[in-house]
């Protein structure tokens, strides 16, 4: 299919712009990449590595007066937190600090989780060392409790990750296409800036709905106006041999119920989710700002469930939709092989074309822990 489009499609004259989208003149772009040098795996680890390297403060009033102290590894699990599952200061995660061609190319294609270091875990380069401190101390240095003020301060420092890491993105696949398809045949040059187009639409939309986003938390934080945090959090009986920060956009509820299109023009509704431990207990907390219907509409569908469904639910839900999660190496090494192989397979990124099962939240034979709910919070009404 695609090389018939392709086959029939109209190249551009030399200084007219390439057909890639690229913006340059095509003498400059396609014309000749076919016969260009083929690139290898450690060229592209370093154009990762290279974007990977951005520092700046996102604090609400960031500034040259009023940053203080260098740019540090913002923590998004807190290493206190992590501690309490780490084994020798190390816990597993498939989100390593520096990701790798190389070492993907070594496991066949395959993600799989490593040890990380808990200083290393969780970290972004968003936060001077006066605002990170400052902003969340409040989290950091005392218990979590169920409130407005923590929540909203879980919830912003999961969309500033967030979007942090997709301006990082964004900025490596603009590089990545530049070069990727060097050496390949046209068809396959085709293909290859098809599919980067079509991810680089997608983290444009969600830059921008994050951008608007963290306005909206930046003006409310800098007002100390915590009254549109919406939040919905489980309490449990033990330490979570999982943590998690993160966020995401619901396409579909509990049940499968789809709540909008996958790939939506509009503003998506965010919603981030956090696994914490509080001393001796756990928490997992859900939380949003404003009135969205979409995040309402997501949490009525798992609130109908019983208590002992909701650990496990909400281990899928993060397994499926999120990856800046993190756990205990004892735990890892307590499960059977076709557990692991199944949280593998779930981190695994989809294709364009497939994306995530709706269904993906219920059981599907697999148990992950043994959490007792003990309560349920939250500040709306259903
Ligand atoms: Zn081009
Ligand atoms: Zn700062």
């Amino acid at each position: 299919m695609i090389d018939l489009y392709f086959e029939n499609m109209q190249m551009p004259s030399r200084n007219e712009p390439c057909w890639c989208g690229s913006g340059k003149k095509y003498k400059r772009c396609h014309l000749n990449r076919q016969r260009e040098r083929s690139i290898e795996p450690f060229e592209l680890d370093e154009i990762i590595r290279g974007s990977s390297d951005k520092k700046y403060c996102m604090h609400p009033n960031a500034g040259k007066d009023t940053c203080a102290g260098q740019i540090v590894k913002a923590h998004t699990v807190p290493t206190s937190w992590l501690n309490s599952i780490a084994d020798n200061g190390h816990v597993f995660s498939f989100r390593i600090s520096k990701p790798s061609l190389m070492k993907l190319s070594h496991s066949e294609g395959s993600h799989l989780p490593e040890r990380i270091g808990i200083n290393e875990a969780s970290t972004f380069t968003g936060f001077c060392s006066k605002h990170d401190s400052e902003l969340f101390k409040p989290i950091e240095n005392e218990p979590f409790r169920i409130c407005e003020e923590h929540s909203m301060l879980l919830a912003y420092r999961a969309i500033c990750r967030s979007l942090f890491e997709k301006e990082m993105m964004y900025k490596c696949l603009l590089q990545v296409a530049g070069i990727i398809d060097r050496g390949m045949a046209p068809q396959l040059q085709y293909y290859h800036q098809q599919r980067i187009n079509i991810e680089l639409f997608k983290l444009n939309l969600d830059i921008r709905d994050l951008r608007n986003l963290k306005r909206s938390y930046d003006e409310a934080l800098t007002h100390k106006d915590y009254s549109k945090t919406k939040y919905y959090i489980l309490s449990f009986d033990s330490v979570p041999e999982i943590q998690c920060s993160d966020a995401m956009a619901p396409i579909c509820d509990y049940e499968g119920n789809k709540l909008r299109e996958p790939i939506a023009v509009g503003a998506l509704d965010a919603l981030t989710f956090s696994i914490i431990p509080t001393s001796n207990t756990g928490k997992i907390a859900f939380v949003w700002l404003g009135d969205s219907a979409i995040c309402l509409d997501f949490i009525a569908s798992i609130h109908k469930l019983v208590n002992d469904k909701l650990p496990n639910v909400a281990i899928r839900f993060a397994l499926s939709y999120l990856e800046n999660y993190y756990w205990a190496p004892t735990w890892w090494d307590s499960l059977n092989q076709a557990t692991k192989n199944h949280i593998i397979g779930k981190f695994q990124p989809k294709s364009p074309e497939g994306g995530i099962n709706p269904l993906c939240m219920q059981p599907d034979g697999y148990n992950f822990v043994n959490w007792k709910i003990s309560s349920r919070d939250y500040n709306f009404e259903f």
